[in-house]
């Protein structure tokens, strides 16, 4: 994926009303709207009321981004950066005593439109939450690049696991492996590795690639993770 299209381009939506079924037509009708001498591509995806642009400069595409208007025909046409996919993440070991809202400050630099809540698991027909937080935002490129593996929100550390993010060992702090598969770990485990197996959850995994063997991390206390549908997993252009 070039980072540079990305953000040069645009999905125009097109509402209810007369669909342009050609790029003569696409232009015709957004001619009053967009900077045409600055369009380099007119492309459609797939089936859809969806056409794609991309500009000569990123910079047209963002000004233009999140803005409805109307054709030439009167069909209402939204604007969206393609720029920006929906992430999935996690939160862990924030302290449930805490505001959750200090967690959902924190990710704001990370992403907009963000969707937070606690987890909960079932215990003997009992619902309990776990304090652990899973949520999804809206990023763009380098928002996404930039969501760290730790932080800091009010002093306290946080582990942010990310769907489709490569792991990063919680004993060694290198990448790609999770802590259970350690090269460091001795071959003698510890009581409590052999009691519970080491081998729970399947949070975080490779998303990106097929050929990439998933790894997984799981954090403290976090035993119960959902798995999500290969689906879901990568870029999800658009808001939710
Ligand atoms: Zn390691």
């Amino acid at each position: 994926m070039d980072k540079e299209i990305l953000r040069s381009s645009v999905r125009l939506k097109f509402g209810v009303g007369k669909y342009p079924g050609t790029r003569a037509a696409v232009l015709q009708e957004v001619k009053e709207k967009l900077p045409l001498d600055e369009v380099e591509v007119v492309y459609k995806c797939r089936e859809g009321r969806d056409w794609y642009i991309t500009f000569t400069k990123a910079e047209t595409a963002i000004r233009l981004s999140d803005e409805t208007f109307t054709s030439n025909s009167g069909t209402t046409v939204r604007i969206e950066s393609l720029d920006r996919r929906r992430v999935r993440f996690r939160v862990h070991w924030f302290p449930f005593h805490m505001k959750g809202e200090l967690v959902e400050e924190y990710m704001e630099e990370y992403g907009s439109q963000i969707k937070l809540e606690y987890e909960t698991q079932n215990h003997d027909g009992v619902n309990m939450k776990t304090g652990t937080m899973s949520g999804t935002m809206v990023c763009s490129e380098s928002q996404y690049q930039s969501i760290p593996y730790r932080g800091h929100i009010h002093g306290r550390l946080v582990l942010i696991t990310v769907m489709g993010r490569q792991t990063v060992c919680l004993r060694c702090g290198d990448m790609g492996h999770q802590r259970s598969t350690c090269p460091l770990k001795a071959a003698k485990k510890s009581y409590a590795a052999a009691t519970r197996g080491d081998t729970q959850g399947d949070w975080q995994t490779v998303g990106s690639s097929r050929q990439i063997k998933p790894v997984e991390e799981v954090a403290e206390g976090t035993e119960h993770v959902p798995l999500y549908p290969e689906s879901e997993v990568g870029v999800v252009m658009g808001p939710p």
